[in-house]
């Protein structure tokens, strides 16, 4: 039988590796919430429409078909049928991706979207509110953080050669995010009671990924 894994926490805690790595152990769908927000941010920013446009975005969100599509290379995003995972994770988005997902009727429709795909079990679903909101009888619940240097040397990296930004920046960036994370009214970024709760300061990816299937699959036992 088949269970839910529910993984959350601040931005760059590991979530998505640790994510992926814990679906490919256990052969699970690995679903990357975060990029749904992202390809709502992006088209809208595309669009020309402000990030705290709350009626055009949320009209926006309910009429964009987003499809995540699981691949060999990590999840790939759709929207209205066109691959945006490429223009996912640029600065503006990163800037203006929160205001967007603290607009209500965005994270309702997310919401539904999300619970439509662990319908049938056996995904690991990353993201702020998954155990809270979206799968709140999610069988294993895991709140996921690092130390806020750490997050943020993690995500520099994933910025490459030209991240255009220097590390202090970021780190005031992503702290800037996990405030309006926590402090959206509708669904915020919180951990679930029930949850276990990981530190992954220091300890390797790997590490992580092999408690989280070790408590996984105790679970599916249970
Ligand atoms: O996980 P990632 O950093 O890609 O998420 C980007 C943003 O999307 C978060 O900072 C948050 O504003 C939003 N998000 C959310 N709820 C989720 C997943 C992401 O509000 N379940």
């Amino acid at each position: 039988h088949r269970i839910n894994i529910a993984i959350d926490g601040p931005a760059g805690a590991g979530k998505s590796t640790v994510a992926r790595l814990v679906a490919n152990a256990l052969q699970y769908v690995y679903v990357d919430t975060g990029a749904m927000y992202r390809a709502v941010t992006a088209i809208a920013l595309e669009r020309g429409l402000s990030s705290d446009n709350a009626p055009e975005i949320g009209r926006l969100a309910n009429e964009l078909e987003i499809e995540l599509l699981p691949g060999e290379d990590g999840q790939r995003v759709l929207a209205d049928g066109e691959d945006v995972t490429g223009r996912l994770r640029s600065l503006e988005v990163n800037r203006n991706v929160s205001a967007v997902a603290a607009i209500e009727s965005v994270r309702r429709k997310m919401a539904d979207l999300q619970r439509r795909m662990a319908d049938a079990k056996g995904v690991v679903m990353d993201g702020r509110d998954i155990g809270t909101h979206v799968l709140p009888n999610a069988e294993l619940k895991v709140f996921l953080t690092a130390s806020p240097r750490e997050r943020a040397e993690r995500r520099y990296k994933e910025l490459g050669d030209n991240p255009g930004i220097t590390l202090d920046q970021l780190k005031l960036d992503i702290a800037e995010r996990d405030r309006k994370d926590q402090e959206r009214e509708f669904a915020p970024l919180l951990q679930a009671p029930d949850a276990r709760y990981l530190d992954s300061t220091g300890r390797s990816i790997d590490e992580i990924a092999d408690q989280i299937v070790e408590w996984g699959r105790s679970a599916v036992r249970t």
